[in-house]
């Protein structure tokens, strides 16, 4: 899947120690800009996804835009997750260790009916621990998750092993 996408990979910007020394950070903001880009991101991940999806659970911040753009094009609703703090009704929350630091992500409460399919996508996947968050949130609530996609994964971080383990199904556009 990797060697066919490289005209997406051209379109990721590395940019070096952000936001600390020794991350290269994956930047997919220009990936975002680009019109064709876009879309062509968007139709790739539609490809990866088999079977219904009632909702698409995008982790805050660029997941949002990967994930409400695939929600439409697959016709699912979109369920936001996102720091703790930030959504006004009531949540549940769950505690994760990121590549740089830790953080909460939290999710309404009733935002997620029991039994549906839900698919968590975010830009990028390193350790796996903020997709793993977001699977708990999703578990609590009674979803039944159906995979995750990424843009990019970061395979020597382990997550796309963490989430098979959790029994999750991974697919992402580029290494
Ligand atoms: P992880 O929880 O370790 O899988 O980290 C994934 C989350 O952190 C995603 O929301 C990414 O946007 C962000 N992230 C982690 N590492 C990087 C990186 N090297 N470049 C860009 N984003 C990153």
């Amino acid at each position: 899947m990797t060697s066919a996408h490289d005209d997406l990979r051209a379109l990721v910007r590395t940019i070096p120690d952000f936001p600390k020394s020794g991350i290269k950070f994956r930047d997919i903001t220009t990936l975002l800009l680009d019109p064709a880009g876009f879309a062509r991101t968007i139709d790739a991940l539609a490809t990866t996804v088999e079977g219904p999806v009632d909702l698409v659970a995008a982790v805050e911040a660029r997941g949002f835009a990967i994930g409400g753009a695939l929600a439409v094009k697959l016709g699912a609703g979109l369920l936001l997750i996102r720091k703790d703090g930030k959504l006004p009704g009531a949540t549940i929350a769950e505690d994760y260790a990121l590549e740089y630091g830790t953080d909460r992500l939290a999710m309404h409460v009733d935002a997620c009916a029991p039994g549906a399919k839900v698919l968590i996508v975010d830009d990028l996947l390193a350790t796996g621990g903020t997709a793993l968050a977001a699977a708990r949130l999703i578990r609590r609530a009674g979803g039944e998750l159906v995979g995750a996609r990424f843009v990019i994964d970061l395979p020597e971080l382990g997550g796309s092993e963490a989430l098979s383990d959790a029994g999750i199904g991974v697919a992402s556009l580029m290494n």
